[in-house]
């Protein structure tokens, strides 16, 4: 006579329904406690041939060890039973009524982007074989309409009543225990922010049977759209789906290419964020509303634009942020190097990449600096030639007590865009006098305006400006170079495959020198874009001597 040994963790009488066979020794104890995994399966492999338990209270998951004997029928909830794999036994000694004959199976199933044509064979076959249907916001419901099976509703749809996810998983359910053969439609992909997993797991811990059927991802059909290759040789090596409906808390992936998902009416909060962030206001985005629809529309901006756009495309919209969202197919291949510190100051089309060869260290405050500083009104003029020495002499000004205040009385120059655009940070409109920072154009233009005679202050760095000051001086001016901090070569930089690259950018020939104690070679096809003529000189001066290739093709 074999002996069979249960424990029950119900009260439930389910014991009846178990038909006891002649030889079999029916040993059977109640226990009521919830379970633990562990405790379950030490139960299983020492104790107990089978257990007997609430269906609430098995655990999800489910222990790879576990068999699932049967579900029955209990009181309140359906009742368990459980034995282990690894004691191979036969079941057949147990004949019971299996409720889980009689369900129906679920597919969650993904409609793709809301163009019907871009719906997969299996999604569309199983449409045709459903009972019943559960669908969200399909851009054409109509397309439902030639399929036999009841169809609901269950989208979250603005302004119209939205079902819980709570109420959706459970309408899957109660269709499914009652036989039905069910169809859950989902927008795109049921696992890309679509909830897919949690209404599988949801069945699954009922025991209730389901498959997932993948889609066209909306942000596929927006990339075809665009022509935006999401990847690309050497431009763009990943890509992250991420979220952009709250774009203050979201945490923003570190990927060459961003495909935002719901960000419709944040676009402008984290096209700021993303510069904060680092991302050139130049990069390249494209929005795309109703992607693989006959409505279908496209707008392009860069990421600068896009915070000061009237108008952004309304919802359902994704938008992708990557130099491959260009339309200039030409620049999408431009990848330039950027060796000074503020790239915000290069507008070239192209992805930019950040190597900064400079960085700057302020001076210790001296008894010879807080002189000048204190007695600024001792000048006629404050000559600014880089945006380090607005900062700096700010910064000291700060240290010993004054402001912006000091200045009033001094007549005021800036050479470039990036020192006016730092003089206004302190509160001072000056018009830059020579564009792209070059001491000729500098000394033309004091020359023209008849600038002589004057005693000009100009604060710098250590290694001094080359022939600014001689010029100046040949007017007639008496000048002072007053060194305020020190351009040193930034600690661990990185080093990049130059062959990758369309071209360089040198904002000063201190980032050309320190370039070249980095990089050994300079590849003949890169361009070369430089602050002025005496930074070029310098590249092919270096260039010259160690023998490079570069300059042999131009
Ligand atoms: N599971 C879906 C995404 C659901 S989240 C998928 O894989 O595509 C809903 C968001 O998807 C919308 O806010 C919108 O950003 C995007 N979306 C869905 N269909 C779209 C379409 N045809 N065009 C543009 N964006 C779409």
């Amino acid at each position: 006579m074999s002996s069979i040994r249960i424990v029950s963790f119900v009260s439930d009488k389910v014991n009846s329904l178990l038909v006891k066979e002649e030889n079999v020794n029916w040993e059977n104890q109640v226990i009521q406690e919830l379970l633990k995994e562990e405790q379950l399966m030490t139960l299983l492999n020492k104790e107990a041939d089978y257990v007997l338990i609430n269906q609430d209270q098995l655990v999800y998951p489910r222990p790879e060890t576990l068999d699932v004997v049967g579900v029955l029928a209990g009181t309140n909830q359906p009742v368990v039973i459980v034995a282990s794999l690894e004691k191979k036994l036969d079941h057949s000694i147990l004949e019971f009524s299996d409720k889980r004959n009689a369900y129906g199976k679920v597919y969650i199933a993904g409609f793709g982007p809301g163009n019907p044509e871009l719906l997969t064979l299996k999604t569309e076959k199983l449409l045709h074989q459903a009972d019943i249907i559960f669908y969200d916001d399909l851009l054409d419901a109509s397309f439902l309409d030639q399929f036999a099976g009841e169809k609901h509703y269950v989208g979250k749809r603005k302004g119209q009543h939205s079902a819980k996810q709570e109420v959706i998983n459970d309408l899957l359910l109660q269709a499914a225990l009652q036989g039905k053969m069910v169809v859950r439609l989902k927008g795109g992909d049921p696992l890309v922010f679509g909830r897919g997993g949690e209404e599988f797991h949801y069945l699954s811990r009922h025991f209730v049977e389901s498959e997932i059927i993948p889609g066209i991802t909306s942000a596929l059909a927006a990339a075809s759209a665009g022509v935006i290759p999401l990847t690309s040789r050497g431009i763009s090596t990943s890509v992250a789906f991420t979220l952009g409906h709250d774009a203050i808390h979201n945490k923003l992936p570190k990927a060459d290419t961003l495909v935002f998902y719901m960000g419709a009416s944040q676009q402008k909060v984290w096209a700021e964020r993303l510069q904060e962030e680092g991302w050139p206001a130049s990069t390249p985005v494209a929005a795309v509303r109703y992607a693989s629809m006959p409505s279908q529309e496209i707008r392009r901006y860069t990421l600068g634009e896009l915070v000061t756009a009237e108008k952004t495309l309304a919802a359902p919209s994704l938008v992708i942020v990557g130099y491959t969202a260009t339309r200039d197919i030409n620049a999408m291949g431009r990848k330039w190097l950027y060796t000074g510190t503020d790239i915000e100051d290069f507008k070239e089309q192209g992805q930019v990449v950040h190597n900064p060869m400079i960085a700057i260290k302020s001076l210790e405050m001296s008894n010879r600096i807080e002189e000048t500083i204190k007695y600024l009104n001792r000048y006629d003029r404050i000559l600014f030639s880089t945006p380090f020495a607005v900062r700096e002499l700010f910064e000291l000004l700060y240290q010993v007590g004054l402001d912006a205040r000091a200045l009033y009385r001094l007549k005021l120059t800036s050479i470039g865009e990036a020192t006016s655009k730092m003089l206004k940070v302190y509160g001072l409109i000056v018009e830059p006098e020579a564009k792209n920072s070059s001491a000729d154009g500098l000394i033309k233009s004091f020359k023209e305006q008849g600038i002589t005679n004057e005693s000009i202050l100009v604060p710098c760095s250590t290694s001094g400006l080359q022939r600014l000051p001689q010029g100046l001086k040949e007017l007639g001016n008496k000048i002072d170079m007053f060194s305020i901090y020190e351009t040193i070569q930034p600690e661990n930089v990185s080093r990049h495959n130059l062959d990758e690259f369309y071209g360089v950018v040198f904002s000063s020939p201190t980032t050309v020198r320190n370039f070249f104690n980095v990089y050994d070679y300079f590849p003949a096809h890169l361009k070369v874009k430089s602050g002025g003529k005496y930074t070029m000189d310098v590249v092919e001066r270096i260039v010259k001597e160690r023998g490079y290739e570069y300059g042999k093709n131009l």
